[in-house]
């Protein structure tokens, strides 16, 4: 019933009204003062609305989590430099005799899904704070005082929290932070600076003395958009790198995530973890997940090692589809995965692990690689390999059809993005530059230069494997998945007789 009150309400109304109108009851003065507590009411609701966010906020359970740093995989360096300065929390009375003044701020930076909400979560239980969390875009309104006063209600539900459950300290987490905390450059709106003046304010007004202690963690993917007035010390002056974790990290955090889960005895899970290179937290998450629905699709109690293998594939390129390519697009389609997966052969020999014309996501074909050990550097000669990986397709487009299609765009904008790390890097013509300073035209000549001989290379490569593309093609064309050996094997097999 109450469910559906409004509505009921709203269809009564009228009703009454020509009830009231037909008895010749005069109307008009209830209808004035109705309308009249109708906007002071909506208008209260629109300027405090931060009362609601927060009275929404009392009530979700415990405030201090329950989720501890061993709850977090990898990150042991973030983990180690967060709980040094949660010290400062911890160890406050030797802080304040030393007259140290105390920790406001602590920013964690990093991509999304890399856990650095778990790391605020976290950070509450190891210092038994209260814990209130908000993301940047709950502040932002139209009306202009809105942000700054739910900036104001956050601090006070704050320490009014860490008073009511007798705790000494509350941590403030603000998701997203570059939303109010962006720089202020004049050219936004009024709504986004007061916002950003409370947040300044109520910092400052974090005292030694203040009790109980409130100490704010932000979280942010755009670090270099924020206030450099937000940065400065004695606000946010502490900055974790919040980091995608490496082989060992993302094993950890595929073990914390397979915990709930039943594995078959033959799963390695250090596989998964060499496979999901550059994998958040958050994909690792959902990897586990989807191989568990894979398993629970094939009617198994067990997640078996292909679930998993499955749901990486899921995870890096979405859903398999069912978009039916028509018999001249898949021959294109094929021609052009095995350019890729020729390339990479050919520079790196081992390097495939399978070449699919299933169709996933937005890509009606694509080439499996095999794992690769995590590189921190990049050498000339390996990222200029990688771009011929990349142009491969096209290449094998133009050898075969004399033309391009839409199916490089995704290819372009990798092989684009690789030459603007050489360039940042100085390894190109331009020698060590600063990209920004250098004139559009110029850059454009050198990536220009660079693809242009890149793709010069990589056709010549691929003029020498025609006799590969043709027996792949017939393979991939009937059994539409060939595996990295198979395709191996074929390749040994020509280049022999080739050689013969
Ligand atoms: P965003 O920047 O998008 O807000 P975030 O960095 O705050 O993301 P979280 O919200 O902390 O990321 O993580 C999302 C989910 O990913 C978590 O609930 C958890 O399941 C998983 N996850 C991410 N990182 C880790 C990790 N290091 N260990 C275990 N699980 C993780």
């Amino acid at each position: 019933m109450s469910k559906y009150g409004k509505e009921i309400l709203i269809g009564a109304l009228p009703v009454l009204l020509v009830f009231l109108i037909y008895l010749q009851i005069k109307v008009l003065p209830f209808l004035l003062v109705g309308s009249f507590l109708f906007f002071a009411v909506y208008l209260a609701k629109a300027r405090g609305g931060g009362i609601s966010v927060v009275a929404d906020r009392k009530n979700k359970g415990k405030s201090v989590p329950n989720l501890t740093f061993d709850d977090i995989g990898g990150q042991e360096r973030a983990k180690k430099e967060l709980m040094e300065a949660l010290d400062f929390l911890v160890h406050f009375e030797r802080i304040r005799q030393m007259g140290i003044r105390p920790l406001k701020g602590i920013l964690l930076t990093g991509p999304p899904g890399t856990g650095k909400t778990l790391m605020a979560k976290a950070a509450a239980s190891y210092t038994d704070s209260v814990f209130i969390s908000a993301s940047g875009s709950e502040f932002v309104e139209m009306y202009v005082g809105v942000g700054a006063s739910r900036v104001r209600d956050l601090f006070k539900e704050a320490r009014q929290r860490a008073q009511k459950e007798n705790k000494d300290s509350a941590i403030l987490f603000i998701d997203e932070i570059e939303v109010i905390g962006a720089k202020r450059d004049g050219g936004q709106h009024k709504e986004y600076d007061q916002t950003l003046n409370q947040l300044l304010t109520e910092m400052d007004g974090i005292h030694t003395s203040t009790h109980p202690r409130i100490l704010m963690i932000a979280a942010t993917n755009r670090k270099e958009m924020l206030d450099s007035a937000l940065l400065r010390p004695g606000r946010f002056d502490r900055h974790i790198e919040v980091d995608l974790p490496d082989r060992k990290g993302r094993l950890q955090i595929l073990h914390l995530h397979s915990v709930n889960k039943t594995l078959a005895d033959d799963v390695l899970l250090e596989k998964v973890a060499e496979e999901s290179f550059g994998f958040s937290g958050a994909q690792l998450e959902s990897v586990m997940n989807e191989a568990a629905i894979y398993a629970m699709r094939d009617n198994l109690e067990r997640i078996e090692q292909r679930h998993l293998s499955l749901a990486i594939d899921k995870v890096m390129m979405g859903e398999k589809t069912d978009r039916e390519a028509t018999e001249e697009e898949k021959r294109r389609v094929a021609l052009h995965e095995l350019g890729h997966a020729i390339v990479a052969e050919e520079v790196r020999p081992g390097a495939v692990s399978q070449v699919s014309m299933s169709p996933r996501g937005q890509a009606l074909g694509y080439v499996r690689h095999n794992p690769q050990k995590d590189h921190y550097l990049y050498t000339k000669p390996f990222l200029e390999q990688q771009i011929m990986i990349a142009l491969g397709g096209a290449a094998a487009e133009e050898i075969f059809y004399g033309n391009r299609s839409t199916g490089s765009r995704n290819d372009f904008e990798q092989a684009l993005r690789l030459v603007r790390t050489m360039i940042d890097s100085g390894l190109t013509g331009l020698g060590i530059v600063q990209s920004e300073n250098v004139k559009k035209e110029d850059l454009m000549k050198e990536n220009k230069k660079i693809l242009d001989e890149l793709m010069f290379d990589t056709r010549q490569l691929l003029e020498r494997n025609r006799e590969v593309f043709e027996q792949a093609l017939a393979i991939l064309l009937k059994e539409e998945t060939l595996s990295g050996e198979e395709f191996r094997r074929l390749l040994a097999g020509i280049q022999k007789c080739s050689t013969a």
